[in-house]
């Protein structure tokens, strides 16, 4: 049997690149508390990203619950069903109620004209997903933000160095998060930041990750503990170095899956959005008529390892259950019954992409 092929593999430097990097840490002794890597990781994100600011957290799912924390979101926060664990749950460990918004079944982003219909006088903001690297309506949110005064969050966990019409998403909305975490497009091992727009907030987001101190021997806000530390930084350094071909990689192995599974009846494959320079995170194809766990089945006993992604939708787990068990959100539904997200990682080649694709092909053939 060929050795197992995941969803994903991390991105790593050579091993010589990460020791380099890491060696003045045994003479300065400084392995964390916003050191000389992490000062410069944020100065190069700042610039990579082409955004005025931006904090670094130890993981995505802490950034998220800081950037909430710091926007003083009350109430009713508008949300995404389909979505990772994380987007909900911190949504409800920030003692925020989230509503759900249903998808659209073009690119699988929160479904812009349902949101209105969602406001209350509890509603204090939105916070979608740019899932699968799949760029929301941001200037419809934006005006609806507008209208009814709203804070708008993107959980863009998937959208690390995409730019919309030359922009890059690290400028829409109040604040944005990403996830650096070893599976996504750029990795800093765990790890996570937040942009944003206001400069104000700079110094909340950095005090609220380090304990809510502020200076030496003061104490502003009840903050916890999320620091980057030296060595995710470092990783973090390399992996920016190389980030441009790390994407270019990626890309072929998208390229090469669109050529081989284009036309081929009963599935959806995903598509890029007009204006967006993708950067190719995710394949998520939807089988129509087909059974998608029948074709998961099948790749699974040739030790190939897609992932349902999104199943079950976030309302849908166990936990939440009683809670959300009248919501209608048809399209997200849909989706989530029947997508497959396929490998895709820098490393994964043409030869590996072409037999995934066959064993599809030759299962569907089977099935219909
Ligand atoms: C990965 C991910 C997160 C959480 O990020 P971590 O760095 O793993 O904490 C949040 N939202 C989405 C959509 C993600 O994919």
């Amino acid at each position: 049997m060929n050795n197992p092929i995941q969803v994903t593999q991390p991105s790593l430097p050579s091993f010589q690149e990460y020791t380099d990097e890491i060696q003045g840490l045994w003479d300065s002794k400084w392995l964390t508390n916003m050191g000389e890597k992490h000062k410069k990781l944020e100065l190069e994100l700042m610039n990579f990203l082409n955004t005025p600011n931006i904090s670094l957290f130890s993981n995505g799912h802490l950034a998220l619950e800081n950037a909430i924390a710091a926007l003083e979101l009350t109430g009713e926060v508008i949300t995404t069903p389909l979505t990772f664990a994380s987007t909900t749950h911190a949504i409800i460990r920030s003692g925020l109620n989230p509503i759900f918004c249903d998808i659209n079944c073009d690119d699988y982003t929160i479904e812009v004209e349902q949101i209105e219909s969602l406001i209350t006088e509890n509603t204090s903001a939105i916070l979608p997903v740019h899932v699968y690297g799949n760029i929301c309506n941001f200037s419809e949110i934006n005006r609806i933000a507008k209208k009814y005064n709203l804070k708008v969050i993107y959980d863009a966990a998937h959208a690390f160095g995409i730019t919309v019409d030359g922009v890059n998403v690290a400028n829409l909305g109040d604040a944005s998060m990403f996830s650096f975490h070893a599976t996504k497009v750029f990795n800093t091992i765990e790890g996570g930041a937040v942009t944003y727009k206001n400069s104000n907030l700079t110094k909340i987001l950095n005090a609220l990750k380090n304990f809510g101190i502020t200076e030496f021997e003061s104490v502003d806000y009840v903050g916890g503990n999320a620091k980057m530390n030296e060595f995710q930084a470092a990783m973090g350094l390399c992996n920016l170095r190389n980030i441009k071909t790390e994407i270019q990689k990626r890309e072929k192995v998208y390229e090469r899956y669109v050529v081989n599974l284009s036309g081929v009846k009963g599935i959806k494959l995903p598509s890029i959005q007009r204006g967006v320079k993708s950067n190719y995170a995710y394949f998520p194809v939807i089988f129509e008529n087909v059974s998608r766990d029948a074709i998961d089945f099948e790749l699974r006993k040739h030790n190939i390892f897609p992932r349902k992604y999104f199943y079950p939708l976030t309302p849908r787990f166990q936990y939440y259950h009683k809670r959300y068990n009248s919501l209608h959100i048809p399209n997200a539904e849909y989706i989530s019954e029947r997508v497959l997200t396929l490998p895709l990682f820098a490393n994964l080649t043409i030869e590996e992409v072409d037999q995934i694709c066959s064993i599809i092909i030759a299962e569907i053939k089977v099935l219909r």
